[in-house]
């Protein structure tokens, strides 16, 4: 099983782990089916990874019950216990980060020096955030009429099942994990067929770190069939999930036809940048190519809607387009590289096909427009100017490299075309009228607004959508909510 990767875009880091994790131990799946993950930058293989279905989804949800039964070392532990297991999955997680960072890279595509960056210390940071809150978890004592002394309980929701994307597998990961576990909820989690290694390497932490039997389960497979078991499942008690809104409906569909479990979701988007004519120009054309082309385009709150006023319009567009032409495009494992491949032949095609309906629409394609060298999934960093509120790039989420540039006029007309998305998950001002910046931000639909800055990101701020963006909040002390159950305890004095 340890393959130690050789080839030239490769590391010589070693897949320590492709098994299904349930009750801390490392099995196969039940129909011993396994699927193959690949190297995007190179379409080779990295590694056979077991294929959990249906049956392998009752195993883990039989595991994970057991787990949360009243008498379970894990019910019986502590918040303050709960706590230092997740500080010492950080601790491993940092003693680790160097192999996680290439385990991530090479499953997902994303630069290493990126992933060391910028993903792994928010992994651990969300970890050791949560850590602190799992002893910190408590209701409140009400003054209800009568003689009656009442009190909440914030409980765990029980067996939750958690199914995350492929565009920051560790992170998403943490974001699902982290809160669950300090709650003290047990979970089975479905990483994305297409970035499973990094999960699983964390899944071996979670075991070395002393985490109870069953409290984390891992179930590599695929999402019409092991996802849709979990939402299906009559003894989960939740589900959480990130990825398309398209699929977010079929998991709420499913919640709600069998035993109505709880759902958040977090969902797509296409997100507002607003560009206002007063802006710091170098800053808001760096953070805008920034919040478009962070991460491939492969961000659910990527700023794909780049709104600019008129008077600075002709100037922005010639430098983002300069600007997007001076982006590195190659290999992840490079420290020079800035953007690496699409995570896979399905993603690359959709982006591509997108590219071609802003040709065919009528877009002006002022940089990029093609794929980028013949081998892997690589696509150049491309933008159009004087895109219609109408087209399909201004409407549709592409999750690629792809910048599509409108034109305002007033800010009022600004706000509703601003608002004109089924979507609500992020917005972005870029102005030095702190009027104008809390306007805009109290206007836009959105779960979350950026002033002079695109993607920052903390473990305690909470993230999630408005609209079709999804339901629920994750991060911060919100997020501990959606992970609760609250219960009122009434006693006659
Ligand atoms: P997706 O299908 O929504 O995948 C997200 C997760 O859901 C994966 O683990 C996937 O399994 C699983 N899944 C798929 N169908 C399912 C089902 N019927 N029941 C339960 N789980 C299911 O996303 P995608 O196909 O990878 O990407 C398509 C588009 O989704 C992207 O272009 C982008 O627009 C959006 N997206 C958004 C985010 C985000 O962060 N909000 C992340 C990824 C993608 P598999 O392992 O089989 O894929
Ligand atoms: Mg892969």
């Amino acid at each position: 099983m340890a393959t130690v990767l050789t080839s030239a875009q490769s590391s010589d880091v070693q897949i320590k782990q492709t098994k299904i994790l349930i009750d801390n131990k490392w099995v196969d799946s039940v129909s011993g089916k396994t699927f193959e993950t690949i190297n995007p930058a190179t379409g080779e293989v990295l590694a056979s990874v077991a294929e959990a279905d249906a049956a392998d989804v009752d195993l883990a949800v039989k595991a994970a019950r057991k787990a949360f039964n009243a008498k379970s070392a894990w019910r019986k532990m502590s918040g303050s216990e709960r706590g230092k297991l997740l500080n010492k999955l950080a601790d491993l997680i940092e003693k680790h980060a160097e192999e996680l960072g290439t385990l991530e890279s090479l499953d997902n595509g994303k630069p290493r020096h990126v992933a060391m960056a910028a993903d792994i210390p928010l992994v651990i940071a969300c970890y050791r955030y949560y850590a602190g809150w799992a002893d910190k978890i408590q209701g409140k004592t009400i003054p209800i009429n009568g003689d009656y002394f009442c009190y909440t309980r914030h409980e765990p929701v029980g067996v939750v099942a958690q199914i995350i994307p492929w565009n920051f597998p560790l992170l998403m990961q943490a974001w699902k994990l982290a809160p669950a576990l300090a709650c003290g909820n047990t979970v089975v989690m479905k990483p994305a067929e297409q970035t499973p290694l990094s999960a699983l390497r964390v899944g071996e932490l979670i075991v070395e770190a002393g985490f109870p039997e069953g409290v984390v389960n891992l179930l590599p497979g695929y999402g019409p069939t092991a996802g849709g078991a979990l939402s299906r499942h009559m003894d989960i008690d939740k589900v959480a999930f990130t990825g398309s809104t398209e699929v977010g409906k079929i998991i709420m569909k499913a919640a709600a036809d069998s035993n109505l479990k709880r759902v958040t979701l977090e969902l797509g988007g296409k997100s507002p940048n607003i560009v206002l004519a007063d802006a710091n120009m170098d800053e808001a054309v760096e953070g805008s190519h920034f919040a478009l082309f962070f991460n491939q385009g492969q961000c659910c709150c990527a700023g794909s809607r780049v709104f600019v006023e008129e008077k600075i319009y002709d100037e922005f567009v010639q430098r983002s387009a300069e600007r997007a032409k001076r982006r590195t495009v190659g290999n992840p494992l490079d420290t020079k590289t800035e953007q690496g491949p699409q995570v896979d032949n399905e993603q690359f095609t959709k982006v591509l096909s997108f590219i071609d309906s802003g040709k065919r629409e009528g877009a002006k394609l002022v940089a990029g427009g093609d794929r980028v060298g013949d081998k892997g999934y690589f696509v150049a960093p491309t933008v159009f100017s004087d895109v219609k509120d109408e087209m399909k790039i201004a409407q549709e989420e592409i999750f690629g490299p792809v910048m599509s540039i409108m034109k305002f006029k007033d800010t009022e007309e600004l706000i509703d075309r601003a608002n004109k998305s089924i979507y609500g998950l992020a917005a972005a001002v870029w102005t030095r009228d702190i009027g104008k910046a809390h306007q805009i931000a109290n206007n836009v639909r959105a779960g979350t607004v950026w002033v002079n800055c695109y993607d920052v990101f903390d473990a305690a701020a909470p993230f999630g959508g408005f609209k079709q963006s999804g339901i629920g909040r994750e991060l911060g002390e919100y997020g501990l909510q959606q992970y609760s159950e609250i219960k009122t305890v009434t006693v006659k004095l």
